[in-house]
């Protein structure tokens, strides 16, 4: 049923459609064209004028004709990590690489090419299906931002999938990662490191006191933190009187989320204390952790498709953030499903045609119900 060589096609058409997050013009365009063609109705919401980007999410909605169901939706992010313009991909023994100038951009086109033909499917073999959202969000890359911005009173689906994960078709993460970021700032006191140092207050050493104490890396089996940048300080004859420390927390438990990012702030503002230094410390919660108990129907429903197309389901946790944490903090249960993208964010990054072959048949049969 699912037509390889036009899969193909319309794969390589989109990853050469340059997006990065925030100028999705030109590929929101042709997505709405498309959907219309298979039958959508279609929609754009305000996010990208909001958020200062050239074009909103887009909405299709399809109605079922198994009308007894409930609405489902599947999404997946029009938006690359950065530009790939001029990228030709290209294809050896089954496999879709990018020509290593650039990223591919298969994250997420893997997963719009995989709707896009799930559709096309549907359409041409008049297959019953459930009613059908499609949203294709803007600005993933950037924090989920089209997805927190979404125009909500767009959606009516009661449950959904986010294309937007690697690792064997058949995967579904059903449990992920909430996430703080942590920027703090230490104000020590400046001073001549050779004739007066006893009047400086060090805020590199305060930051090196406090990082010495600070539980990071893997805390427990759900949770991590990490301080990745710090910056501070100006030449070796003045006693550094301010230093910056940008890091994260991330745990798929709420209260460990919260714990954790607690026990940072907590040290910084200790040890700057201690040492006569001022401190300020922000956090910005950037998405919750969700979890779906198998039994779901969300859940269910994939494992269920998957059996009758012969694919092994995968439930997985995963400590990366997705547009699902937000769907999922919308109250609308949605898991995450493999697309096979291989070394996203990288030049390398490559996909195999069988995967994406899979994964649209596995989006056919969770379509039908
Ligand atoms: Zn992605």
């Amino acid at each position: 049923m699912i037509n390889r060589q036009r899969l193909i096609k319309e794969f390589l058409h989109l990853v050469e459609i340059d997006s990065p997050s925030k100028c999705e013009t030109a590929i929101a365009k042709y997505l709405k064209e498309k959907l219309r063609s298979l039958g959508c109705d279609v929609f754009e919401d305000d996010c990208g004028s909001k958020m200062g980007g050239s074009a909103g999410n887009i909405i299709g909605r399809k109605i079922g004709k198994s009308e007894q169901k409930n609405t489902i939706f599947f999404s997946a992010h029009m938006d690359t990590i950065e530009s790939n313009f001029g990228m030709k991909p290209c294809i050896k023994e089954d496999i879709i690489y990018s020509d290593g100038t650039h990223i591919l951009g298969g994250d997420d086109k893997g997963g719009i090419a995989a709707i896009l033909e799930m559709l096309q499917v549907l359409q041409e073999n008049n297959i019953n299906h459930r009613p059908l959202e499609i949203v294709f969000t803007i600005s993933e890359e950037t924090g989920l931002d089209g997805a927190k911005n979404l125009d909500m009173g767009l959606i009516t689906s009661e449950y959904g999938y986010v294309l937007d994960v690697g690792g064997d078709i058949g995967t579904i993460v059903n449990k992920a990662a909430g996430r703080n970021r942590i920027e703090a700032v230490i104000c020590g006191q400046a001073a001549h490191a050779g004739f007066e140092p006893e009047k400086g207050i060090n805020a590199i050493q305060i930051a090196g006191k406090a990082l010495a104490q600070m539980e990071l890396g893997r805390i427990d089996d759900e949770t991590t933190a990490n301080i990745g940048r710090i910056e501070g300080g100006k030449v070796t004859n003045i006693i550094p009187d301010m230093v910056h420390l940008i890091g994260e927390a991330r745990s798929c438990d709420k209260e460990k989320l919260c714990a954790q990012t607690n026990h940072m702030t907590h040290i910084i503002e200790k040890t700057s204390q201690e040492n006569g230094a001022w401190c300020k410390v922000n956090i910005k919660n950037l998405y919750l952790p969700f979890a779906i108990e198998p039994h779901e129907a969300v859940i269910l429903d994939a494992v269920e498709s998957a059996h009758s197309i012969h694919i092994n389901p995968i439930l997985a946790t995963s400590g990366g953030g997705s547009d699902a944490n937000i769907f999922n903090q919308y109250n609308i249960p949605t898991a995450n499903l493999s697309m096979g993208m291989e070394k996203a964010h990288t030049n390398e990054e490559y996909i195999k045609i069988g995967d994406l072959v899979k994964i649209t048949q596995l989006l056919v049969a969770i379509a039908q119900g």
